[in-house]
């Protein structure tokens, strides 16, 4: 690889990451000389009475250290395990749509996922039954995990927000931005290679975007070493089918993805 397109591919990792790290709360970075074998190692003058420097996170480009500074609370923790988040979460009020919770919807499928589904928050039977996707749109997503040749079982299945907003009506940002750590949490935990945005609010929630779905869609992004698709949410092939062709093209995209075979014509 030419040098030009080696540095290239670096600053496009390091942008991926920066947009990362921002999505994860780290509000400011700043840049330092870099450690060579002759200059002392870097370390941080700034410290709050009382408290330990912050752990670092480095990244070499060239001659500067990129250093990673803020709350980032998610990475100054350890990895929390799927039962860790569930028992933070505990019963939850830190937002309102707790008020018409009949139960919290975790999600559910394979801790190991290879692929997770990330839908927009429980309808009324997810809230009944206090699991993600089983309703009406949720029938429809596991008829598209079957035509990948994927049972329920594989994937893991969960949404932004925990419980169902009134009437079904979009989660508002402020109860997004409360609930979506613990997503965060559960991506973080499964790692999978893949992630599939059911709808705008999941894509807008993870990718801190405001571009259309249309223009996100059949594409992969990154985050956080995941590969990113956002599609179309099942209840708008329901609402137009329309939607079901393009939704199928991204699903074939992710398969190929995952090496999956694709179905005969
Ligand atoms: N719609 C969603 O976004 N999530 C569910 O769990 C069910 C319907």
């Amino acid at each position: 690889m030419s040098r030009d397109a080696e540095l290239k591919e670096i600053i496009n990792d390091l942008k991926n990451y920066m947009e990362f790290q921002e999505s994860m709360g780290v509000k400011s970075v700043h840049a330092e000389k870099a450690i060579t074998q002759d200059s002392p190692p870097v370390v941080s003058e700034k410290k709050e009475r009382g408290t330990e420097p912050m752990p670092k996170t480095t990244t070499a480009i060239d001659q500067d250290i990129i250093t990673i500074e803020g709350p980032a609370d998610l990475f100054d923790t350890k990895v929390m395990t799927l039962e860790e988040i569930r028992e933070e979460i505990g019963d939850c009020t830190r937002c309102r749509l707790h008020e018409g919770r009949t139960n919290l919807v975790f999600g559910e499928g394979n801790p190991r996922a290879r692929l997770v589904f990330v839908g927009e928050g429980p309808g009324r039977d997810e809230d009944m039954q206090g699991k993600p996707f089983v309703g009406r749109s949720g029938q429809l997503l596991t008829k598209i995990i079957q035509a990948m040749g994927l049972k329920r079982e594989d994937v893991y299945i969960c949404n932004v927000v925990k419980c169902r907003p009134p009437n079904n009506r979009t989660p508002e940002q402020s109860e997004m931005d409360t609930c979506e750590q613990f997503l965060f949490k559960q991506i973080r935990f499964i790692k999978p290679e893949v992630i599939v945005c059911l709808g705008a609010t999941a894509a807008k929630s993870i990718l801190k975007t405001k571009d259309s779905l249309g223009s996100l869609r059949g594409k992969f992004h990154m985050y956080s070493g995941s590969k990113l698709m956002v599609t179309y949410h099942p209840a708008a092939h329901l609402r137009n089918p329309h939607f079901k062709k393009p939704a199928w093209e991204d699903m074939q995209v992710v398969m190929k993805e995952l090496g999956l075979p694709m179905p005969k014509k």
